[in-house]
């Protein structure tokens, strides 16, 4: 949606196709940081996105109990009009994002997807699986983790691979004194609390466990009680009142990197189609968005698809691959039970970096 919007402000007329019918996301919520934040400013829709969402300042670290012992500071890129960070539910940001599209002369299709491609020196010619054809300038495989785009044009790349964590978050009410993003560290599992709204915040967890547990929907609430079994403070009060109705998604962390360039001929892979990552920086959506605001900028500076396409590799991929590792190795440090010291040092270096401007 990013893509689509910012090609059809560089002047591009625009395709966009969802597989969804519904063209929905999943309710569970989502971080978003400064740099995230300044990339929904270019996008257009920061102020939108503020008078719904959670936004503020720094991560308080809090042992297992739930008592503070730190508090990471986030730092505010791009000006004063954007906070360090925040939280906003996912459906939220969708309906935002969708909206703007819809003002737009973007034209959406939705229901179906690309079934095949072929690139002439002219375009590249695409069947879609409701038999319908269409001839383009260029492509952009935007479809997420399992990119069937990837698979068509780079069918040796690597796989999404399993990285030892799966991830638990839970919907609830924010109570007053969730007053800013919160981890809690040092125990079995790492725990945080990200507030999505004045009245709502969300809970992850990353659990370790050798392969992704499959459970059916009706064990989450007794499991996740489980997992948080020990933990004090604002846990404590979340593990009391965890009950069959519990807004519970469990997902797999899965990531990998995929060596540049993530182009064939005249078709692009962006957002976590190219660099699909684990969420220990929180990142993923923002790279995604950020992926969108440089395609546009490049395609409105040059013609040719080929310079299009290098400058956005140029730009692009060292600052992705970073979020990428940097997002594994502090899930590794989790797994083997770094002091809460060494995982935060790596998540405010990598902070710093992101900072930079795209
Ligand atoms: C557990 C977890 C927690 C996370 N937390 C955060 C966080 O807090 N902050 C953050 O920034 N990031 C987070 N992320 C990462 C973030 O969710 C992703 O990086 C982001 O959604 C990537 O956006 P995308 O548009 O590239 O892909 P997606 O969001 O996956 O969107 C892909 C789109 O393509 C469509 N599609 C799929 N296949 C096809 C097809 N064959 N044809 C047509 N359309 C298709 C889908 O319907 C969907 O609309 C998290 C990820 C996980 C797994």
């Amino acid at each position: 949606m990013s893509a689509a919007i910012e090609l059809s402000k560089a002047g591009l007329d625009v395709d966009l196709i969802d597989i969804d019918p519904d063209w929905r996301v999943y309710g569970a919520g989502i971080t978003i940081t400064s740099p995230t934040l300044r990339a929904f400013q270019h996008l257009g829709i920061l102020d939108e996105v503020m008078a719904h969402a959670y936004t503020g300042d720094g991560i308080q670290i809090c042992n297992v109990q739930g008592e503070p012992i730190n508090l990471v500071h986030t730092p505010s890129v791009g000006g004063p009009d954007i906070p360090g960070c925040g939280g906003i539910m996912r459906p939220v940001l969708h309906q935002i994002i969708s909206g703007r599209v819809k003002q737009l002369p973007i034209r959406v299709r939705l229901g179906i997807t690309v079934d095949s491609l072929a690139t002439t020196p002219s375009s590249v010619d695409v069947t879609f699986s409701d038999g319908s054809q269409g001839s383009y300038d260029f492509l952009v495989g935007a479809d997420g983790l399992f990119s069937r785009i990837r698979n068509l044009i780079l069918p040796g790349a690597p796989h999404p691979e399993y990285q030892g964590q799966t991830c638990w978050r839970l919907a609830t009410a924010r109570p007053p004194d969730v007053k800013r993003r919160m981890f809690f560290l040092g125990g079995r599992v790492k725990v945080g609390l990200t507030p999505v709204s004045r009245d709502q915040m969300y809970m992850f967890l990353l659990q370790t466990t050798p392969r992704p547990p499959h459970l059916p929907d009706n064990e989450l609430p007794d499991r996740l009680r489980n997992l948080l079994e020990g933990y004090g403070g604002q846990l404590q009060t979340i593990r009391e009142n965890l009950g069959p109705g519990a807004n519970i998604i469990m997902r797999p962390l899965e990531a990998f990197v995929l060596p540049k360039p993530w182009h064939v001929g005249r078709v692009l892979l962006i957002g976590d189609a190219a660099h699909p990552t684990t969420p220990q920086l929180a990142s993923g959506a923002g790279m995604a968005v950020e992926d969108a605001l440089v395609l546009g900028q490049e395609a409105a500076r040059h013609a040719d698809i080929g310079r299009i396409f290098e400058g956005f590799m140029n730009r692009r991929y060292e600052r992705c691959r970073l979020v990428v590792n940097n997002s594994i190795e502090i899930g590794r440090r989790e797994q083997r039970g770094a002091p809460p010291s060494e995982q935060t040092r790596l998540v405010e270096e990598s902070l710093i970096a992101l900072a930079e401007p795209i």
